[in-house]
């Protein structure tokens, strides 16, 4: 397969951490006969500096003719001054938006090598925790009318869902689901909330095209527990953009280990933008001190959902087991007598284990 890839390093660790994907990307194409074409694109502070906004019209360009983005991560100190209209997290919203990315999926594991990382209970944890939450991007509270009302002293934001949006949401959670466990628990509250009762009945409809894919449904509240006391319950956990706001974040927190976390933005059609959901690190940026692993898994969930390479996605994902069964680690999942290897030398023993 010919595939072209937009890099977007960005600033701080981003370009340590991205050459290290595209070391383990390149190493996978020989490996599997694909080619793979890259174009860089600046975003971020770094664009600041050389074009005086965070994302110019033409990377949006540049990143729109690709098949999919490659991001690392924007911002830093050196840019806390500049208006917030010009931060470099605008460049973050710009591509998001610009790009019609209306599917975030955030996946949260719990390798059995770095379980001590999480905050739970080994009994919590024993039976393995590999989970996904499919969160939607761009409706719901966030996005609704809001204001204030003629004294000042009430105020107002509308969640609104059209059931075209939950539908198109719903139908890359069963096929993400598919890919894995086959189940879908869709988290809502059902129970106080109209839009939440349209979520139900237009995933429940959408399900009748997935047969195989088991669904249930969950109370937001009840699944914030559920994380933490029985994590191994879900599969994929499907929901609106604010509890998904929430919950992704908890979810994270209980793997433990920030530079180990992935994420993807996704369309309708196959395009996606595939960044760690850490920050830019500025403490440690060019020291090769950071941990490659979250953009090596981004850019496995890459192959999987823009190029249906499924195979290729789980080979990455095995070379990342297998250099953690090694114990290979980079200082921030170190443990005591762990031997540390830097972003560079951690990306090579990833590609050496591609096979
Ligand atoms: P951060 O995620 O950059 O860092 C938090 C801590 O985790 C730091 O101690 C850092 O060294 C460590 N860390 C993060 N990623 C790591 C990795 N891959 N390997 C090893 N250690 C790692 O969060 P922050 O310090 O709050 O933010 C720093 C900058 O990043 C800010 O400018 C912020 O706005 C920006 N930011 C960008 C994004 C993004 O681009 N998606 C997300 C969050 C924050």
């Amino acid at each position: 397969m010919d595939m072209h890839i937009a890099l977007v390093p960005g600033d701080g660790i981003g370009p340590d951490i991205v050459r290290e994907a595209v070391k383990v990307l390149d190493r996978t194409a020989e490996i599997y006969g694909h080619s793979i074409a890259y174009s860089e694109v600046d975003a971020g502070g770094v664009s600041i500096d050389r074009c005086g906004v965070p994302l110019t019209d033409e990377a949006l360009k540049t990143a729109a003719a690709s098949d999919a983005v490659l991001l690392g991560a924007v911002g830093g100190p050196k840019w806390d001054h500049v208006p917030g209209n010009l931060r470099p997290e605008k460049a973050l919203l710009g591509l998001r938006s610009g790009l019609g990315l209306f599917c975030n999926l955030r996946p949260a594991v719990i390798y059995p090598e770095l379980s001590e990382a999480s905050p739970l209970k080994p009994s919590v944890i024993s039976g393995g925790v590999d989970l996904l939450v499919v969160r939607e991007l761009t409706g719901g509270i966030y996005f609704g009318e809001k204001g204030r009302g003629d004294d000042d002293r009430s105020a107002y934001d509308v969640m609104r869902y059209s059931a075209g949006e939950i539908e198109r949401i719903a139908r890359k959670a069963f096929e993400a689901a598919r890919l894995r466990r086959n189940r879908v628990t869709v988290v809502d509250k059902a129970n106080v909330l109209e839009t939440s009762r349209l979520w139900r009945e237009t995933v429940s409809r959408v399900a009748e095209d997935y047969s195989g894919v088991e669904l249930d449904y969950m109370y937001v509240d009840n699944a914030a527990m559920q994380l933490v006391r029985n994590p191994g319950h879900f599969d994929v956990l499907l929901t609106e953009n604010m509890f998904g706001d929430i919950l992704s974040d908890e979810a994270s927190m209980i793997t433990g280990s920030i530079g180990m976390l992935a994420s993807a933005s996704l369309r309708d059609d196959s395009f996606g933008m595939y960044e760690p959901i850490h920050g830019s690190a500025p403490d440690i940026a060019g020291m090769d001190k950071a941990n490659p692993i979250a953009t090596i898994l981004s850019a496995a969930m890459m192959l999987r959902y823009s190029f249906s390479l499924e195979k290729e996605a789980r080979a990455i994902e095995e070379a990342v087991s297998s250099a953690l069964s090694d114990g290979i680690r980079t200082r921030d999942i170190a443990g005591e007598g762990d031997m540390v290897v830097g972003t560079a030398a951690c990306g090579d023993e990833i590609a050496r284990r591609l096979s």
